[in-house]
């Protein structure tokens, strides 16, 4: 049997990766006080028609819609803003309050899979409520750019910023790219040509080349802003410039979901291909409104984890100079069956002793030569060998399998001593 086109097994040498570089996000994420919610995998349609838009690629054509068995039409989660809005809303903590959260988790859309683009796929995203000013947008750049740092993907990244202003300020540039693209309808790509009527700004966005030269002449966005979008953006700017953040500004970015308002920003890289997104966020001051909240400011982010890890995985072959390679560090052969039980209470106390030490206990028996096989196989730079000898005195022999020298053996105390990490 296969697995579902756009579905991707991770396998442990994958998840190995996934699990340092997640933790590392998350380590970001907490030491800036956001805190962790979960959200349903499963919505009403209604929620995504409404809060990502029904004009979007996404509303259009590429979520999993189902009928439940009452026949109610509900969607597995295609992202994750509306659905963090929902629930913080339903739970009434939106109101008189500020939120900053994050969740987690995989999000579905029937997309044509490539590298870095799948039907399941995973984001981390961030979400600050009722702070309607550019303070907030800075410190969403910020985190994320910390998270880059931390990861050591910095240098191949670029921030891309533009701002989308106020609803009503976008209503009426609308008009006016309606206008100018209207003459010219027959040589845009056929997306853009139905996009005129139903979501315009999209086409800004088209990857046609075609009708990128023909929004050249078009008229932008930014001589329609309000002058409080003026001062939100410029103030946004002037953080990023005290903070020393590196920033292209993209006429052009706009999202693909209708609730942004004002920032929009992406992270951008050169080297995953058509697929160069790593994380797209900005504000959505519209968006809790839209869902049946009262009217609530709000900005965040989301991250594509599988295209982090493409990113990192180009650029890294360790996590904090530790090798990615081995899953185990300790491998314990056991030379009598009958001692096994006395081997697993040892070794458990061991691993209470040394929490981050991974240890296996050879099961299935077998010549001492096989077991040695399996240690070198594993990863492992120790070997622990229990015989009859070594556990009448209460020790165990411990050989270091990648350094020359003999085997040593000692009690559970002085194996601690032994197996602790040395400072450099
Ligand atoms: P794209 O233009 O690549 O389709 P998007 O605008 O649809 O992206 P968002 O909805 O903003 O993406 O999602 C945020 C991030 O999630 C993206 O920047 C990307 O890193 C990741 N992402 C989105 N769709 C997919 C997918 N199908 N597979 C893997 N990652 C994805
Ligand atoms: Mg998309």
């Amino acid at each position: 049997m296969q697995s579902v086109r756009g579905m991707r097994d991770v396998l442990p040498e994958e998840a190995r990766r996934w699990r340092r570089v997640e933790d590392e996000m998350l380590a970001k994420l907490y030491g800036f006080a956001y805190e962790e919610i979960h959200i349903p995998l499963l919505e009403s349609t209604d929620l995504f028609a409404r809060g990502v838009g029904e004009a979007t690629d996404i509303v259009e054509r590429e979520m999993y819609n189902l009928n439940d068995r009452d026949g109610e039409s509900i969607t597995l989660r295609p992202e994750g803003t509306a659905g963090c809005a929902r629930v913080l809303s339903d739970a009434g903590l939106l109101y008189n309050q500020t939120q900053r959260v994050f969740y987690r988790g995989p999000m579905f859309r029937y997309e044509r899979p490539q590298r870095g683009r799948y039907r399941q796929f995973y984001q981390i995203g961030a979400e600050a409520f009722g702070l309607p000013g550019p303070d907030i947008d800075a410190e969403l750049i910020q985190l994320g750019t910390v998270m880059w740092r931390s990861l050591g993907i910095d240098d191949a990244v670029t921030l891309e910023l533009n701002t989308l202003g106020s609803q009503a300020a976008r209503g009426a540039y609308r008009e006016a790219l309606v206008a100018h693209l209207t003459p010219q309808k027959d040589e845009l790509d056929d997306d853009s040509q139905g996009r005129l009527s139903t979501n315009p700004m999209r086409i800004l966005d088209s990857k046609s080349a075609a009708t990128q030269r023909l929004l050249n002449d078009a008229p932008l966005l930014i001589d329609y802003l309000d002058q409080a979008s003026v001062e939100h953006y410029e103030g946004l700017k002037s953080l990023l410039e005290d903070l020393q953040i590196a920033y292209v500004e993209n006429p052009r970015l706009v999202r693909g979901l209708d609730y942004y308002t004002d920032t929009v920003f992406e992270w951008t890289t050169q080297a995953l291909g058509a697929q160069g997104t790593i994380c797209a966020g900005g504000r959505y001051d519209g968006l809790v409104e839209v869902i049946g909240g009262k009217p609530t400011p709000a900005a965040g982010f989301a991250i594509g984890v599988e295209r982090v890890l493409l990113l990192h995985e180009e650029l890294h072959q360790e996590v904090h100079g530790e090798t990615l390679n081995a899953a185990v560090d300790v491998y314990c052969c056991v030379l009598e069956p009958r001692l096994h039980g006395w081997v697993l209470d040892f070794v458990q106390q061991l691993r209470q002793e040394l929490p981050e030490l991974r240890v296996r206990v050879h099961a299935g028996g077998g010549k001492l030569k096989n077991q040695l096989k399996r240690a070198d196989q594993s990863g492992a730079d120790w070997a622990l060998f229990f015989g009859e000898e070594e556990v009448q005195h209460n020790r165990v022999a411990v050989k270091h399998l990648r350094e020359p020298g003999d085997q040593v053996a000692m009690e559970l105390e002085a194996l601690v001593q032994h197996l602790t990490p040395k400072e450099n």
